[in-house]
């Protein structure tokens, strides 16, 4: 037996013995056994980084805001690859992460989720809204229906590269109404707040449509490691 045909063949007996073994989404290593997709030291760090009901973005727009996790770590690896890896999968979990974490800032209810919106042609090129896929998954187990609310009508610059005020005129007019807010309690959701330009510019627009308040609900919260209550 070659040396090839020999690793492929152990390689092969050891998937029927450890089934389980996978790649871990937080690191990256295929030494651990995946819970929830992570090892059991990525289970470990990402509940240290747990945030709960944090402070929103600066400029008064929401009336709370709640964070799963501090970004980085196990939560910037299930980030990344739920959005540039395609695991779509990721997001069920990610969603109860967030649902369990709304409790703490919303108490009475809301009416609806609103996923930050992808303009169109990224849209296309990405095939999902990563976004949309964790409002849903958190709506789900918040009993709230999902609404499309806002549309994107400017392919934004990535946001990621430019400084504090850049990105602020960056998102001047980047969202639009799709649909009636007037009097609405809407929790927008994205799957991290960095700044908040992002998370301001939708606020503003659904506010400026009519909307009683708006709650901001993201998986992880990046920047300001004291944003979390
Ligand atoms: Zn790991």
């Amino acid at each position: 037996m070659s040396a090839g045909l020999f690793n492929r063949v152990s390689d092969a007996l050891l998937g029927l013995i450890y089934p389980r073994r996978a790649t871990c989404m937080g690191c990256g290593s295929r030494t651990g056994f995946p819970r929830d997709w992570l090892c059991e030291d990525c289970r470990q760090a990402l509940s240290s980084r747990w945030v709960g009901a944090g402070r929103p973005p600066e400029g008064g727009l929401f009336k709370g805001a709640a964070y799963a996790y501090h970004y980085g770590g196990p939560a910037g690896g299930l980030v990344r690859n739920l959005k540039y890896q395609g695991v779509t999968r990721l997001a069920a979990g990610m969603g109860r992460s967030m649902a369990s974490v709304f409790a703490l800032i919303q108490p009475t209810g809301a009416d609806c989720v609103a996923p930050v919106p992808m303009h169109p042609k990224r849209l296309r090129e990405r095939g999902f809204n990563h976004a949309a896929l964790l409002a849903r998954a958190a709506g789900d187990r918040l009993e709230l229906p999902m609404a499309d609310a806002l549309k994107r009508v400017r392919n934004t610059r990535q946001q990621a590269r430019l400084p504090d005020d850049a990105r602020r005129a960056n998102m001047a007019g980047a969202f639009e109404l799709q649909m009636d807010v007037k009097g609405k309690r809407i929790v927008l959701v994205d799957d991290v707040c960095t700044t908040g330009a992002t998370a301001n510019a939708c606020a503003k627009t659904l506010l400026d449509g009519g909307a009683e308040a708006v709650y901001l609900l993201c998986y992880a919260v990046a920047g300001e490691e004291n944003r979390g209550a």
